[in-house]
């Protein structure tokens, strides 16, 4: 019937303009490290995806690279189930490593394939979502990931009578895709792209197949009464297992972490299926705190998100803790993890959006009173509005956006025991302006200082040599330049050579005379050169 074809043998030459696979170089940790800088909580089925999805790329590269005879056989993926409630992180965490990693990555629901019955050409239009998501690179969309939700929905509890074809029928009909297949590649507009071919080529085109070999398969689901059969077997074949863990935590134990692939198939999927699927990673509930931490995360979006749109009205927008904590209270009562945050933000602070762009406000601090009473507050602040109290609401909050910046910092320092550059104060500054200028996430604004930082270190060793001298910028000249060079929007190189060409003779004057070699530029050199001359020349 369904069954998985013979795979067929494929070749791929591994060529550094071809692939990324070819400088592929991450290690697990640094994966990890950067899922981190996003995802809260969720410790242990992070460190599983980062490390099998690691291990995937690093062994599809090995074996292209170093054994290419060996191609056809003994490639096993580590496709992966997630186990889990919604709004959790299921999605995000994949999204996050198909971005970092640089691979396309597609999201299917796998209700849609057991709706319409006999489903081959369904699942198969995945992987031409990949295609198409690869911008047509086929060399990219071969090692792309699929995400595929709502698995639970295809698995065929032992409880229905007769047969249950159309999911035991999807199962089989992924099988071969999880596998290796070859799939068609069909352009959407057939019409339309054929004009993009030149005449002679037309009605010779190459038929394009994606081989699914390397693309990596992620399913999941909340798995609901997955539970139940876990605690089941636990009780049947440890006798006292349970209540000894059940005394050992008061607290709710999520059992979902004990299971294995035979829960599955007696959860309803097929044993060649689950056989599929050698990595399981189980996803917690979010807790308040967790969620919390989320919105006070200053790389998460969804609190980027509602500020950017503030921000096209030139209103800046800044929270304090207490009004996250109050935003992560109500969205734990709606128990749908972090979706019910960007619902309750959205719900809280629409009423000011309408309203604040027709009055002369451009800045907002969110407190807990606030969201507490949304409408109540508006109204005061639009009857009181030379009251001190607003934008006392929003010093505030601005205290505690640099505070949570802060601590972010230590955090990123702590895991990855050093940070790209050395953060002063005046660089905090600076950092914590890029942040709010743009509103972009502080790993982003946190790079851009860094780059700026990088280039400034690459000209101190251009000019350096350039003038055979050892050119030096004081960690004060350093900081000039950062906040100078970000200040006007200028290059590095632009803003120094405009200075600085201007001490080479001094440089190597004083080079011959005094056979010096090693010279100091510092802030003076930008703020009043004749003072920086003067002092140079005294030596
Ligand atoms: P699901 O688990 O249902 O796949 P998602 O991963 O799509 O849920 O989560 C929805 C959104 O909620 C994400 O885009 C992200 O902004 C936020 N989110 C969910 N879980 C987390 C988490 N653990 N840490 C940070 N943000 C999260």
């Amino acid at each position: 019937m369904f069954k998985a074809g013979k795979p067929k043998v494929e070749r791929i030459t591994l060529t550094h303009k071809q692939n990324f696979l070819f400088n592929f170089d991450l290690k697990p940790a640094e994966l990890e490290n950067y899922l981190d800088e996003y995802l809260i909580g969720q410790k242990e089925a992070k460190g599983i995806i980062a490390t099998k999805i690691c291990t995937h790329f690093h062994k599809a590269k090995n074996l292209l690279l170093k054994e290419p005879r060996l191609d056809s056989v003994g490639f096993v993926k580590n496709n992966i189930i997630i186990i889990g409630p919604t709004g959790v992180g299921k999605t995000y965490t994949l999204k996050l490593i198909a971005h970092k990693l640089g691979v396309p990555f597609v999201k299917g629901d796998a209700t849609k394939f057991s709706e319409t019955g006999y489903v081959g050409g369904d699942v198969e239009d995945l992987i031409r979502d990949l295609y198409h998501e690869a911008e047509g690179d086929l060399e990219k969309a071969r090692f792309g990931i699929v995400y595929l939700d709502e698995i639970d929905k295809i698995a065929s509890p032992g409880d229905i009578i007769g047969p249950d074809v159309s999911r035991t029928g999807v199962q089989r009909a992924l099988l071969k895709l999880l596998e290796e297949t070859q799939v068609e590649i069909r352009p959407s507009y057939e019409g339309f792209q054929m004009l993009d071919f030149p005449e002679e080529t037309r009605g010779r085109r190459r038929k394009n197949t994606l081989n699914t070999k390397y693309i990596l398969f992620v399913v999941s689901g909340a798995f609901q009464g997955l539970e139940d059969i876990i605690k089941k077997r636990l009780k049947k074949h440890s006798l006292g297992f349970i209540s000894e863990i059940e005394k050992k935590d008061e607290q709710r134990i999520n059992y979902l972490k004990f299971v294995t692939p035979e829960d599955l198939v007696n959860y309803g999927f097929e044993r060649e299926f689950v056989g599929r699927f050698p990595v399981i990673a189980v996803f917690d509930p979010l807790s308040e705190e967790e969620l919390f931490e989320i919105l006070a995360n200053p790389n998460n979006v969804i609190v980027l998100n509602k500020k950017r749109d503030f921000k096209v009205y030139g209103i800046d927008l800044a929270f304090t803790d207490s009004a996250l904590k109050e935003i992560s209270k109500e969205a734990f009562k709606e128990g749908t993890g972090a979706r019910a945050l960007s619902r309750i933000l959205e719900r809280v602070l629409i009423p000011f959006e309408r309203v604040l762009p027709s009055h002369q406000i451009d800045t907002l601090g969110v407190t807990e009173e606030l969201v507490k009473d949304p409408e109540g507050y508006l109204r005061a602040m639009l009857s009181t509005p030379e009251s001190p109290k607003w934008s006392e609401a929003y010093r505030e909050a601005i205290f505690a956006e640099r505070d949570r910046i802060l601590h972010y910092l230590d955090r990123k320092k702590r895991d990855t025991q050093k940070l790209p550059l050395e953060i002063n104060p005046k660089r905090l500054n600076l950092l914590f302006e890029i942040y709010k200028s743009e509103d972009v996430e502080v790993s982003q604004a946190l790079e851009e200082l860094s780059s700026v930082y990088r280039q400034i270190k690459a000209y101190e060793s251009s000019f350096s040599k350039r003038n055979q001298i050892q050119a030096v910028f004081t960690e004060e000249a350093v900081d000039y330049i950062m906040e100078e060079v970000l200040k006007r929007d200028q290059g590095v190189f632009t803003f120094c050579e405009k200075f600085l060409t201007r001490l080479e003779y001094t440089f190597s004057f004083l080079k011959e005379t005094t056979k010096r070699n090693r010279f100091y530029i510092t802030k003076k050199a930008f703020v009043d050169q004749e003072g920086f001359l003067e002092e140079l020349l005294k030596g």
